[in-house]
């Protein structure tokens, strides 16, 4: 398959300024699949401007129930065409098929969500505000910001783009979004659907290429009212920096190193299940992963039999099967950046309980098997840093104080999750952790409802549930002097 596409621009398939692009290679065998227009700041401009312009038009002035019936209509047409964008994703980022038809159902339900949200809106304009005086009346409009920047990671790459989109939209606001180099084909279908499913055009523009020729020049951008990011905390900073330079606000979705605490009355055979779904879960590229697994000493041992034996059974294989359970990662850079973080845990004295290497059936792509390490201490690199990756750093606790001090020890705050049968422990613990999702008796789920977001170098801001859209709203105060007598702050001499 050859897949050759252009920029989507102003609601056209347009071709980059410079001409050039990027090459998109399967992770499944390293074949070059097709390619992507490599824009830079002139095709940013040019999307900057269709945005501008269409914010000005119809758009802008449409009510929360008008933009309701697009986003349910993309909704639609998400679901339609399911089969063949789950296949295109699995295609571009390596995801197992199943994992990918997950990711269509939800970016389709995110976008039915907030177009009942964009509903709601309209009955929340003009709410009265007690300010405490008869002679003013007070009343609140929320309404969108402008045009906003969208920048988002490949691990995810439709739905972490939905889970702004679709909020952002809902508000009334027109976007430019840049998705990852490494996966931004079903970005690319998403800007062309939505126009099929009545999107004006240039509401929705989308813009591919290199994060230093496409990315920086939209977050320096002066007309952008507002950035969304999604990625590592490295570029997260640089991306806040130029938002702070033109004074615009940025909300940052970036990295984690979640910590999983097992206690000792946890059932450790649904426990075991979990700590895999919690890192080997998309291959491990998940910003979420509880990729510190924090095991209560006593049920220490069987839990590593339990988790060594289940890990090597997982289902590696292409992940355009249906079985599929672990896929490749996503590039040859991320295969080598784990596979140096399983190496660099071997040197510091961690024990290899099972996996470490690419698994002996699959000689082509980039596989890595789900790798879990024993007796990794607080200093190592696997215990701090975010490998992005299939690979569990596992430590042993002795009681709560030490498991949730262990926990909180990190320079990121985005989740953590808790497995007891005490339910009193569970939320005493959730409460006590550092994070900004937090997950009891399980690991990983997510609902387009919830509020999503960290703290510390995880980032700032919530997207989904009310607070994603609240993030992307104006709030204007509206206040109405009533009383018929004069102010009277000056008074007037008589003439
Ligand atoms: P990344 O930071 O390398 O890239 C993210 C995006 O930023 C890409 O579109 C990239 O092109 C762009 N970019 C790169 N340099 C830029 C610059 N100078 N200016 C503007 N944009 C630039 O991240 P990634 O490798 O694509 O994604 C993985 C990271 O994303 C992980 O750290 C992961 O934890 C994080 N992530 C976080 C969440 C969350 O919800 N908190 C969700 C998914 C992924």
């Amino acid at each position: 398959m050859t897949i050759a596409k252009l920029l989507f621009i102003n609601g056209h398939w347009t071709a980059p300024s410079s001409g050039k692009t990027l090459a998109v290679i399967s992770p499944i065998d390293d074949t070059v699949v097709g390619e992507i227009p490599a824009g830079d700041a002139a095709d940013v401009e040019a999307a900057v401007q269709a945005a501008a312009v269409a914010y000005k038009g119809p758009w802008g002035k449409t009510t929360g129930k008008d933009r309701a019936v697009v986003l349910k209509a993309i909704a639609d047409q998400l679901k339609k065409r399911k089969t063949e964008l789950a296949k295109l994703e699995t295609l571009d980022m390596g995801k197992p098929i199943q994992e990918a038809e997950w990711d269509l159902d939800d970016a389709a339900g995110c976008f039915e969500y907030y177009a009942d949200l964009a509903e709601k809106l309209d009955k929340k304009q003009w709410s009265p505000v007690d300010v405490g005086m008869d002679e003013f009346k007070t009343e609140i409009r929320q309404e969108p910001l402008g045009v906003i920047a969208l920048i988002t990671p490949w691990n995810y790459p439709l739905l972490m783009a939905v889970w702004k989109v679709a909020p952002a939209l809902a508000a009334g606001n027109t976007l430019v979004l840049k998705p990852s180099e490494m996966a931004s084909l079903s970005c690319l279908e998403l800007g062309a659907l939505a126009v099929d499913a009545g999107l004006p055009a240039g509401v929705l523009n989308v813009i591919t290429g290199l994060g230093a020729d496409a990315g920086a020049p939209l977050s320096e951008h002066p007309a952008v009212a507002k950035l969304a990011f999604t990625g590592s905390s490295v570029t997260g900073r640089r991306v806040a920096l130029a938002a702070a330079k033109n004074l615009r606000p940025a909300t940052m979705e970036l990295g984690g190193k979640s910590a999983l605490i097992i206690f000792q009355d946890a059932h450790v055979n649904k426990a075991v299940e979990w700590a895999m779904f919690g890192c080997f879960w998309g291959a491990g590229q998940v910003c979420s992963a509880t990729s510190r697994l924090l095991v209560q000493s006593r049920i220490a041992e069987e839990f590593y039999a339990q988790l060594k034996k289940r890990a090597e059974e997982i289902k590696i294989c292409d992940p355009n099967e249906p079985k599929c359970r672990l896929g490749p990662v996503v590039n040859q850079s991320q295969y080598d950046k784990i596979m140096k973080f399983i190496e660099d845990a071997k040197a510091e004295g961690a024990t290899l309980l099972t996996g470490g290497s690419r698994p002996a059936h699959m000689a082509k792509g980039r596989f890595v098997q789900p790798t879990a390490f024993t007796g990794v201490k607080r200093e190592h690199r696997l215990w701090r840093e975010e490998v992005f990756g299939p690979v569990l750093a596992i430590a042993s606790f002795e009681t709560e104080e030490e498991a949730v001090a262990l926990a909180n020890e990190s320079e990121f705050g985005l989740a953590a999750a808790v497995i007891t049968e005490d339910e009193e422990r569970g939320r005493r613990v959730a409460a006590a952790v550092e994070a900004g999702i937090v997950w009891i008796g399980c690991s990983q789920p997510a609902f387009c409802q919830a509020p999503w977001g960290g703290m510390k170098n995880s980032g700032h801001g919530r997207e989904l549930g009310e607070y994603g859209m609240a993030s992307f709203l104006n709030v204007k105060q509206v206040t109405t002097y009533k009383s018929k007598a004069r102010w009277d702050w000056y008074p007037e001499s008589k003439l």
